[in-house]
């Protein structure tokens, strides 16, 4: 085996496999996605499926999907790939772009799988501290020459948007591709979408896993130039979306727009009403653009203990770099984060 191989080999043989061991809880404060359930249509869509669809293969590259979900961005079909969520897309997209050994640089904190990938594909993973004010260093993102460079906007766990000066600048300067995973980008309205379609080394990351509810149905998509998305493609190989997770997703686009933009809008002002009862507590929560708060909280490994004890979840963070401990929690329905309320207070109480 040469050098290189026998060095992404260590590299795939160090990731441990991801098992958070999660127990159940009533309430799941912890990975974002829309819980105030299934888009209408999307719901008739799967109890009115007809048996034929399931018993014959899917499209082999969701060809009518991709189409919908260009309208939605302001894409074309051409500039889209979609996967089995948006874990796929960058999953695949490291292994089209990567070769043995090359840098995957990222700024931390972010997407906890991004290491993951990067090293079950034989990548390096460069993390690079973010700024104090949760911008991505980017003078020390492009020092380290990645292959890949990982931005995430809104970000996961901090909620930071990243600035257009940032994006464009990276765009302009890296040696490589750029990926922006905007899993949370419909909270934030902002997105990088439009600057894929001028470029050619920018991939845009999207899913249908949280502002539409459907995160079980694992549909992500890419969008960028089409010799960028077609490489993704590639390297993702066909039929990797079931036909259930087609045809709910055609038919929450189609018909269900109106449920989606009340759901984002009501999360928005959900977590802008928690932020705002954190700091009547005292807290300082991060300034978020995407439906969670991430707050600062002392001993935070310990009051998500204390909390799961009294029956919810939310994600405790250890140490963020110029924050310290934080929480960071799923903002739904208002009985559900009144809920959380009553059990962050009782906790605290257990643990400072
Ligand atoms: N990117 C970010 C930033 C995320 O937070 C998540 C989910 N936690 C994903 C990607 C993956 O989402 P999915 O595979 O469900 O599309």
């Amino acid at each position: 085996m040469s050098d290189r191989l026998a060095f992404a080999r260590a590299l795939y043989d160090a990731v441990p496999l991801y098992d958070p061991k999660r127990t159940p809880v009533d309430l799941d404060l912890t990975d974002n996605t829309n819980l105030w359930g299934l888009p209408p249509t999307a719901e008739r869509t799967l109890r009115e499926m007809a048996v034929a669809k399931v018993t014959r293969y899917p499209s082999l590259y969701a060809a009518e999907l991709k189409e919908a979900l260009a309208a939605f961005v302001g894409a074309t079909a051409d500039r889209l790939v979609t996967g089995c969520g948006s874990d796929d897309i960058l999953d695949s997209a490291m292994r089209a772009f990567g070769e043995p050994g090359s840098v995957v640089a990222g700024s931390e904190p972010s997407f906890a799988m991004i290491p993951i990938f990067a090293q079950m594909n034989g990548l390096q993973y460069v993390g690079i501290t973010e700024r104090a004010d949760h911008q991505p260093d980017l003078d020390a993102l492009l020092a380290a020459k990645p292959r890949i460079l990982y931005l995430c906007s809104p970000n996961n766990p901090t909620g930071a948007l990243l600035t257009r000066e940032t994006l464009e600048r990276a765009v302009r300067e890296a040696p490589g591709v750029v990926f922006v995973d905007e899993a949370y980008a419909e909270f934030s309205g902002v997105s990088a979408v439009d600057l894929a379609m001028r470029v050619d080394n920018l991939l845009v990351i999207r899913t249908m896993s949280k502002a539409f509810g459907l995160a079980g149905l694992r549909i992500g998509y890419g969008i960028g130039a089409p010799s960028l998305v077609r490489d993704v493609e590639k390297s993702r190989g066909p039929y990797k979306l079931s036909s259930v997770a087609e045809q709910m997703g055609l038919a929450a686009l189609r018909h269900d727009m109106d449920w989606v933009h009340a759901h984002v809008a009501l999360a928005v002002e959900n977590r802008n009403r928690l932020a705002a009862a954190l700091r009547t507590r005292g807290y300082t929560p991060l300034e978020s653009h995407a439906n969670y708060v991430c707050v600062p909280v002392a001993n935070a490994l310990e009051v998500g203990q204390a909390l799961r004890a009294r029956g919810v979840a939310a994600r405790p963070f250890a140490a963020l770099p110029h924050v310290g401990d934080t929480l960071r929690i799923s903002v739904g329905p208002w009985e559900m984060v009144e809920r959380f309320l009553e059990a962050f207070d009782a906790a605290t109480m257990d643990v400072n």
